[in-house]
């Protein structure tokens, strides 16, 4: 299958936003086996859009759009497509209806224009958008003239739905099955993947290998096409075996889960309580922590410590231990773990400090640094963390995954 991406907007014309989508959904195809030849970038104007979409289609068979989805004037992709399949607008009820309970649930009144989000191409396929309003949908042209589908701009909404819905789609239609899931790593950066993996990618043509850096953490994506989806399938899997006899150590998840999900799971799991004391990251592991449901069950508490006088009063560490080692410190660290342990009465306790930046650093202890630790009744565990300072709210995120990936493998080591 050959593709063209289009991507609406005229702010991408201004150059007021980047196209990432289009870099998105190229790498995506691509991994599919379904090879793009044109990018296209057009304004929100009526005519050229329509002149760019049936010369789209007239040389590839499959277009995504992207952008123009929404529910204001300018919007407008979705009655050209429809002029140009061919296809009457409807409305659709699960799209009305879910736009509807959205704006119940926030309190608002409906306006005509968003009950026009909810109007689609009558024979499309739709995608109900999970993280906004407006559905995407694919339409398929009755006289074997191509495929479009049409995403919404915002790149969290077209991803997801590309995930969720157009991979599935695009499956069921291909005269062979495609099966891919995407393992997330933690502690191996993505070049170093990629070369680790170098024997298992090179010259490879099915299973395919994408790899994807991400913050402090990197993703692998394996897909296959095969005849079936029983083979495409199998071939991934074997692939993944591969995969984890050279690199399983750094894996987390096979099922493209957060690394805060897996290990708040593992947590439940385990039954063990935890609590938690923080001084750079200002309460961000427990926010992650928290945004899985039903953690209130072994999350007890969490204590921002930032100040030396906190650290004495709510944790217990002696104020000449901060004296001597300094408040970012190992020694520090673990007195933070076991202290607020002990006093949340807790079975776990984990605990960061560190230099976020962009002042006080020293050569000793230069921004980036960062002292974790675990507790339990066993004893206490540090570990230092300099990570490569592209800011100090990049410095807090990254100390919050390696506090996660800490825990994490204690988990491991107990369950195991
Ligand atoms: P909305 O309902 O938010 O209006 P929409 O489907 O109409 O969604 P647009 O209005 O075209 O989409 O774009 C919404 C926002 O999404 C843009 O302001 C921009 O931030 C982002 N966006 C749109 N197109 C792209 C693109 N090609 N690459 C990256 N970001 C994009
Ligand atoms: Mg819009």
């Amino acid at each position: 299958m050959r593709a063209s991406i289009i991507a609406v907007g005229t702010e991408l014309l201004f150059g007021q936003i980047v196209n990432t989508n289009a870099a998105y959904l190229s790498r995506e195809l691509q991994t599919l086996g379904i090879d793009v030849l044109y990018h296209y970038t057009v304004g929100d104007n009526a005519d050229r859009m329509r002149d760019m979409l049936r010369r789209a289609l007239e040389e590839t068979d499959l277009v995504i759009a992207s952008g123009g989805l929404g529910p204001t004037q300018d919007d407008m992709t979705k009655e050209i497509i429809a002029e140009v399949m061919g296809a009457r607008l409807a409305p659709d009820e699960r799209a009305l209806s879910e736009i509807e309970s959205f704006f119940k649930k926030i309190g608002r009144d409906m306006t005509d224009n968003n009950r026009k989000q909810a109007m689609l191409p009558e024979g499309a396929a739709v995608f109900y958008n999970a993280r906004g309003t407006a559905p995407g949908f694919a339409i398929a042209s009755a006289s074997g003239g191509g495929t479009v589908i049409a995403l919404p701009g915002p790149p969290s909404e077209l991803v997801a739905m590309f995930e969720s819905s157009v991979i599935p789609y695009l499956g069921e239609r291909a005269d062979a099955a495609i099966y891919h899931r995407m393992l997330r790593f933690y502690g191996i950066g993505e070049s170093q993947l990629e070369t680790d993996l170098s024997g298992l990618i090179d010259g490879q043509t099915d299973p395919t290998f994408a790899t994807y850096a991400k913050e402090g953490e990197c993703s692998l994506r394996i897909a296959s096409k095969r005849r079936t989806r029983e083979e495409a399938e199998a071939a991934v899997e074997k692939a993944e075996r591969d995969v984890l006899a050279i690199a399983g150590d750094y894996m987390y998840s096979d099922s493209d889960e957060e690394l805060s999900a897996v290990t708040a799971r593992l947590l439940l799991e385990s039954g063990l309580t935890l609590s938690s004391a923080e001084s750079c990251t200002g309460g961000l592991f427990a926010s992650a922590l928290t945004s899985y449901p039903g953690i209130s069950e072994v999350f007890d508490r969490g204590y921002i410590t930032y100040s030396n006088e906190a650290k004495s009063g709510e944790l217990g560490v002696p104020a000449s231990l901060i004296e001597s080692h300094g408040a970012v410190s190992e020694e520090v660290a673990a007195a933070m773990a076991e202290g607020c342990r002990e006093a949340a009465g807790t079975d776990i306790g984990v605990s960061v400090t560190g230099v976020a930046g962009p002042g006080g650093g020293t050569e000793a202890k230069p921004v980036g640094l960062a002292w974790i630790a675990i507790a339990d009744a066993d004893g206490v565990a540090a570990r230092r963390l300099l990570s490569r300072n592209k800011g100090r709210d990049v410095n807090r995120r990254v100390a919050v995954l390696a506090m996660l990936n800490m825990l994490r493998k204690y988990l491991v080591r107990k369950g195991g």
